[in-house]
């Protein structure tokens, strides 16, 4: 069988554009892209001549029995989306399950990834995180989902586009109160920046200008530390025994 390669492409600068993942999408049979055309640039500013063949969010399910055939007939198939890493907030994680299920080896290539990317440059506590991706647009479900996570201690990643990046930015505080946070703009191109302050405050800092592409990170929340006082006895035994 052939095998089903998953490989990261920039997001912004060509420049990080990995030697490996050139060669990948220069060998395998075909290359499976979420927007052929956006592609299509990359594979020119490469020389790289494999056709290839779409595959995006609404046509996963059809082109998936396809995509097997081709990997069971012993053809190599890259998957790319527009930037970043496949599956992650993009296509590929049915594709990857599809082949898992055939046998087909799947292999994927490290490199550009905005979240982490986003997060090493923070200044907030690397780990544990939570990779969160887009909340729901909807404000109620979108209410649900940040009152949920309020109790989370991981420092939590989001990606927002630039139209809602302030209203996210209310909507989180109204959940957590007003934590520290950072929006990470534009990275790895021309205007990168990182605005580092309370949630009150990059939204101030974001009022009239948020344009470009972002990640959010919010710091989380303080662990709890109950008061020993308050705190029946039993359940302070209780507590020690499950924290070993
Ligand atoms: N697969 C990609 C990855 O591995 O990061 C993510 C794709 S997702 C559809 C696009 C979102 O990622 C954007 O809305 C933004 O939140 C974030 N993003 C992508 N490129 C970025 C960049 N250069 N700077 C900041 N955020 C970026």
């Amino acid at each position: 069988t052939g095998t089903l390669y998953l490989v990261p492409t920039p997001i912004g600068n060509l420049g990080d554009m990995t030697s490996r993942a050139v060669e990948t999408l220069r060998t395998v049979a075909v290359i499976a892209a979420e927007d052929t055309r956006n592609t299509q640039k990359l594979l020119n500013h490469f020389d790289i001549a494999t056709k290839q063949i779409s595959f995006h969010e609404h046509n996963t399910q059809a082109r998936i029995p396809e995509l097997i055939a081709k990997l069971q007939a012993g053809e190599d198939i890259a998957q790319v989306s527009d930037a970043g890493m496949p599956s992650i907030s993009d296509p590929g994680h049915e594709l990857v399950n599809a082949a898992i299920a055939a046998d087909i080896p799947v292999v994927p290539l490290p490199g550009p990834n905005a979240g982490l990317t986003a997060l090493i440059a923070s200044g907030l506590v690397p780990q544990p995180f939570l990779f969160y991706g887009f909340l729901p647009r909807k404000a109620s479900e979108q209410r649900a989902a940040l009152t949920e996570l309020a109790c989370q201690q991981a420092t939590m990643i989001f990606y927002e586009s630039p139209y809602r990046v302030v209203k996210t930015l209310g909507a989180m505080q109204a959940a957590f109160g007003d934590r520290q946070a950072v929006a990470a703009r534009e990275l790895t191109k021309l205007h990168e920046e990182f605005l580092r302050g309370r949630l009150s405050e990059l939204q101030a800092m974001l009022a009239d200008t948020a344009r470009g592409e972002f990640v959010v990170m919010v710091a989380g929340a303080p662990a709890a530390t109950p008061q020993p006082s308050t705190v029946p006895l039993a359940e302070q035994v209780a507590a020690q025994v499950a924290s070993g």
